[in-house]
């Protein structure tokens, strides 16, 4: 029987198990949390802080492949495997993608890749003296950790004050781009073989996303520079697995990416529904195939999360949708509870 170890247990574990169940594939969860989505759906699971060496030499033990649903993994941790059997993505590749500064450093190494223009920040000296080379509005984010706007400051007239409190060590100051909206891509590749998903149109408010609409309203030409970008940057980083690409679509038509994701993505859930091959069956198809399948998406379609309190109304909203319930174990304002879409 072929098996797979994923790292992490949230949604995106979650539908990954699932994912491999249809495939005939074992899976086994690492989880630093004892309660996860993913608990249900995975064939063993295994619960400790990732350092805990005797939990993870077990977990190991447990799969002939890895994979991951989070970028937040200590590196050391994902060496540890990689030494003994295959993981996927590379660890190299979350590596880059686990901190902002090395991800911008990456992309704007690239030919036609650009990022928002931005600064190391170390203390607040550093934060005084770059906020005022952009205008004094910029986003002040952590470098690592971060997810759904979580560690992140916006600053707006160079109000600056309230942060000195911060210990800022490791973050990144970026300039505020006033984008027409927010696009993705989704990419599988193994072998120099490619399939990516459509681009779709992402909705953020508060800075978590709220809307994928597939697909994006775009002219051709920007969504093939899109795609082609996205393509470029999984070929750059020889991905083995998946990767979004989260960008910007300026004013002018241009393109500015955001940041990447190394693993299944919230705004590739809708594949789930409207594609014949989804996300999560195609990341494993990069690992147990020789290439991962053409996704064959068939209807235009919209995904939207369900936040916090909102998942009070799930009676009403499973009577109207396709609803996906996470299985958390308590509802948090800005936690994503649950997702649902349908046919547009
Ligand atoms: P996260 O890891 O939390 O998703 P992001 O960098 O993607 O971090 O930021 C979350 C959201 O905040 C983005 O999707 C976007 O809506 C907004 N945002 C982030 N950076 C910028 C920026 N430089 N200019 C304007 N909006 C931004
Ligand atoms: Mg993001």
């Amino acid at each position: 029987m072929r098996s797979l170890g994923i790292i992490g247990g949230g949604q995106l574990g979650m539908f990954i198990c699932q994912a491999a169940k249809s495939l005939g594939i074992k899976t086994s969860i690492f989880s630093e949390n004892p309660e996860f989505s993913a608990k249900k759906f995975c064939d063993q699971y295994f619960i400790g802080k990732f350092n805990d060496n005797e939990v993870l030499e077990n977990f190991i033990n447990s799969a002939d492949y890895f994979t991951i649903e989070t970028e937040n993994i200590p590196y050391d941790i994902l060496d540890k495997i990689a030494s003994v059997k295959q993981i996927f993505p590379d660890p190299q590749i979350v590596k880059i993608c686990q901190n902002r500064l090395k991800e911008k450093r990456f992309l704007n190494s690239l030919e036609n890749i650009r990022t928002a223009v931005y600064f190391e920040i170390n203390s607040f000296k550093d934060l005084e003296k770059k906020i005022s080379l952009i205008n004094n509005n910029g986003i002040l984010k952590t470098s690592e950790l971060g997810y759904d706007g979580k560690g992140q400051y916006k600053i707006v007239n160079g109000k600056i004050d309230d942060l000195k409190d911060l210990n800022l060590k490791n973050f990144i100051l970026e300039k505020i781009l006033d984008f027409k909206k927010e696009i993705s891509v989704i990419v599988c590749r193994k072998n120099k073989k490619v399939e990516a998903y459509p681009v779709v149109e992402n909705i953020h408010k508060n800075s978590i996303l709220r809307e994928t609409i597939y697909p994006a309203n775009l002219t051709k030409e920007v969504s093939n520079k899109a795609l082609k970008m996205a393509i470029q940057i999984a070929d750059e980083l020889d991905l083995h697995g998946i990767l979004a690409v989260e960008m910007f679509l300026m004013k002018d038509e241009s393109i500015i990416v955001n940041e990447l994701a190394p693993r299944p993505h919230n705004s590739g859930h809708w594949t789930l529904d409207y594609c014949e091959v989804s996300q999560f069956q195609n990341l494993i198809n990069t690992i147990f195939l020789n290439s991962p399948k053409y996704p064959s998406p068939h209807a235009s379609c919209k995904m939207i999360n369900v936040i916090g309190d909102e998942f009070l109304s799930k009676e009403k909203l499973k009577k109207k949708f396709k609803f996906y319930d996470y299985f958390k174990k308590e509802i948090k304002s800005s936690r994503k509870m649950g997702h649902y879409t349908f046919k547009i």
